[in-house]
């Protein structure tokens, strides 16, 4: 028996909720109206033909027609998961579009958040086993599932949400899904995507020559006028914070979008424009309105997610200058989020992207410029209510001849080690051939190998380990679990455990602009551990630890207390984990090792991380990759050790390596001989070094230099 919408339609008009049993609210029924209004509502009869009839479908729309918000309720009314004992999935790219997307869905379907409706985001989860019947996951959540359960046993249908995000984790369960899909006739999958690129999925899911069939939902937009500078600006923040006042003053009634790339950038331009905004209307306040700013990006905490659906504040009297709302965002706010009452984008023409070099192994985030179509995409969100315009804050000639048409896709250009180590734990042998939608390139394939066969988590073969087995299972870098694995053998697994989930959380330390800047640098200073940078994140979290009934604690010390909680969080998942492989939780109580045990445990899963001290000017060079580097201002090292291992390698206004610790050599030798096989190096001070430490150990003098020999591992 197949739901069809009249049916549907009249269960959601109904007065008993089919989902709880108990009434529905009044505010429900104030929901639903607004909910009818939304394109996709129209579309329900052919939504429902469609899905009835197909394992797979495509569905593009406008962002805002309702995709994310009403298809999965559509689904529940159909696949009835609350009474069948399952479960539908839809993903996002972005957490803060997850959890804010959940609570408004569970809002309209008069459920409770966490139980009926739920969702999981890295670090935070509101489901309840047993209960929750839709959840709105990260895809990267969703692919961690898979690996735990290839056939995704619990689904009855699975959404895939912003597919044209084509962020690296959507692509690979695009793949996974195609395969699911063929050994599980009852699974439905629908593609959900913002952009007319539509065909290309169409083709992707095709079975044999009938493409999969597509749903178009047409949207209403209003036309949106594009202005441009004319001269580029040397400091975009400071354009927008000069653009958005102009708006301010100048324009309309109508709210502004304002595209930024990173949280710091987005909380302090937060901060001037309004504190900017107060300056005007102190001086003017007859002829400027009031105006709030709301700062939009990834670690936002739920409580403040909603407030940037808030309206703008009322004028301070009848007919005086309307108030505004202004959002600051990152790339999130392009699809994913839309935010009615926009009329004003602001476009800096950047976003934050991630960049692969595997050459040196280096993967990156730069506030890089955005493609054609997403400028496109930022210029629509000023349409959805009525006419708009949209000011880019860069010459019409880059738009025309600098953007790239499309975004490349995040698999092209991202270090794909633990992608790879996934694929080989979902039984995929040939990784080279897998079905991607787009290939990635070779070099980042053969260097996720690479990594991951010298952390002996595939053989020489390309077979998993067991040790590559259980790696697979942690939702971290293979680094950072190989890591963890090996810690109990050194005696030091709660503290590396604390150290991996340290390392996994945004920075713990808040780095506040002007006068406070000297007190947050002392505050650090006090909790900073000469040794290494990894102590001092050990040492930082057994404090938040000690400190937990006094509530201003972080704060105090100039801290992140949310970043300290999701390590909290993060720890005990892993910790779970561990158990689960019966690795136990141990610590030395002698103070000799203590330190030196942790050190040892990273050089077993960092020994790839290592660089050298190259001079006395304190220039390091990262070993085999060659890359001249310096510690980064944050490194609380009091010396500049010969050898230090590192946790990221970051390229701002010259190359740094983050978060330091000093190493020994002679642990390099012995924890990661087949790497440190002192033939395979190049002539060089490095080199030296390590021939130096390996004649001291032996007691022979250092042999003369050998001709380079064939080196396996190096040419793999
Ligand atoms: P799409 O997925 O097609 O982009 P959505 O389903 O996300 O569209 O959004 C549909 C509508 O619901 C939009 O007008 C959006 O502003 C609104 N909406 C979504 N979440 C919330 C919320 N938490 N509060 C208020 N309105 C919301």
């Amino acid at each position: 028996r197949k739901v069809k919408a009249p049916q549907v339609t009249r269960a959601m008009d109904g007065d008993i909720n089919p989902f709880t049993k108990r009434p529905f609210s009044s505010g429900y029924k104030k929901l639903l109206e607004r909910r009818k209004r939304l394109p996709v509502f129209s579309q329900m009869s052919e939504f429902y033909e469609m899905f009835n009839s197909n394992q797979i479908m495509i569905l593009v729309g406008e962002p805002g027609s309702g995709k994310s918000t009403q298809i999965p309720q559509f689904i529940a009314y159909s696949d009835l998961p609350h009474v069948k004992g399952k479960r539908i999935a839809c993903t996002q790219p972005w957490r803060v579009a997850a959890m804010t997307v959940a609570k408004r869905v569970a809002n309209e379907m008069d459920v409770t958040l966490g139980k009926e409706v739920g969702y999981a985001v890295r670090f935070e989860e509101m489901m309840e086993p047993g209960a929750t019947f839709l959840s709105y996951l990260t895809d990267e959540i969703l692919l961690r599932e898979a690996i735990n359960d290839p056939r995704l046993a619990q689904y009855s249908t699975i959404i895939l949400d912003e597919a044209h995000e084509r962020t690296l984790a959507t692509d690979v369960l695009m793949a996974l899904l195609k395969d699911v899909a063929r050994k599980r006739e009852d699974l439905k999958i629908v593609v959900m995507s913002a952009t007319l690129d539509a065909l290309k999925f169409q083709n992707y899911f095709s079975e044999g020559k009938r493409k999969a069939p597509l749903l178009k939902v047409s949207g209403r937009t209003f036309p949106v006028e594009t202005l441009y500078i004319r001269e580029p600006e040397p400091d975009y923040v400071e354009a927008v914070i000069r653009t958005v006042l102009m708006i301010h003053q100048a324009e309309d009634e109508g709210d502004i979008l304002v595209f930024l790339t990173g949280e710091e950038e987005i909380e302090d331009a937060c901060k001037r424009i309004k504190k900017e905004a107060d300056d005007l209307i102190d001086n003017m306040p007859d002829s400027v309105g009031p105006l709030i700013c709301i700062p939009l990006h990834s670690s936002l905490p739920p409580s403040q997610q909603q407030m940037i659906f808030c309206k703008a504040p009322a004028p301070r009297s009848r007919g005086g200058p309307p108030g505004r709302k202004v959002v600051v965002a990152m790339d999130v706010a392009e699809t994913s989020l839309t935010i009615d009452g926009v009329v004003y984008v602001v476009d800096s023409g950047l976003s934050k992207q991630k960049v692969y070099n595997p050459r040196i192994r280096v993967e990156s985030l730069l506030a890089a410029p955005i493609s054609k179509a997403s400028a496109q995409q930022r210029a629509g969100r000023a349409g959805r209510t009525k006419p708009g315009k949209c000011f880019r804050l860069y010459t019409e000639n880059v738009f025309i001849n600098e953007l790239e048409e499309q975004t490349y896709p995040e698999i092209l250009r991202s270090n794909l080690a633990s992608t790879v180590l996934a694929l080989i734990k979902l039984g995929i042998t040939d990784i080279l051939h897998f079905d991607y939608m787009d290939t990635p390139p070779p070099e980042s394939i053969m260097r996720a190998l690479e990594l991951l066969n010298y952390l002996a988590a595939i053989d020489d073969e390309g077979n998993l380990t067991p040790l590559g087995g259980i790696m697979a299972e942690f939702p971290l870098d293979p680094q950072l679990s190989k890591t963890l694995i090996i810690s109990p053998e050194f005696k030091c697994s709660n503290e590396i455990l604390t150290i991996v989930s340290m390392l996994s959380v945004p920075s713990v330390f808040m780095r506040p602009k002007n006068n406070q800047k000297k007190d947050a640098e002392a505050a650090k200073a006090l909790l900073t551990v000469p040794d290494g940078d990894h102590l001092t994140l050990l040492n930082v979290f057994n404090s938040y630890q000690q400190n937990k009934n006094d509530p201003n604690w972080a704060w105090n010390n100039y801290l992140s207390g949310r970043a300290l909680s999701q390590a909290d969080n993060f720890r005990t998942q892993l910790q779970r984990i561990m158990e689960r492989f019966d690795l136990d939780l141990v610590s030395s109580t002698d103070q000799r090792t203590f330190y030196v045990n942790i050190r040892k445990a990273l050089v077993c899963g960092f020994f790839m991380q290592i660089a050298h001290k190259e001079d006395e000017k304190n220039n390091y060079l990262t070993v085999k990759d060659n890359q001249i580097v310096a510690l980064h201002p944050s490194c609380g090292l009091d010396t500049n050790p010969e050898w230090v291992v590192f946790n990221e390698f970051v390229l701002t206004s010259r190359p740094w390596i983050r978060t330091v610790s000093e190493v020994r050599p002679e642990w390099l030798l012995e924890f990661a001989p087949v790497y440190f096989d002192v033939a395979s190096f190049q002539n060089g001070e490095t080199k030296r070094a390590l021939q130096r430490v390996i004649a001291k150990k032996t007691g022979v003098a250092m042999p003369p230099e050998k001709k380079k020999g064939k080196d396996r591992k190096e040419h793999k």
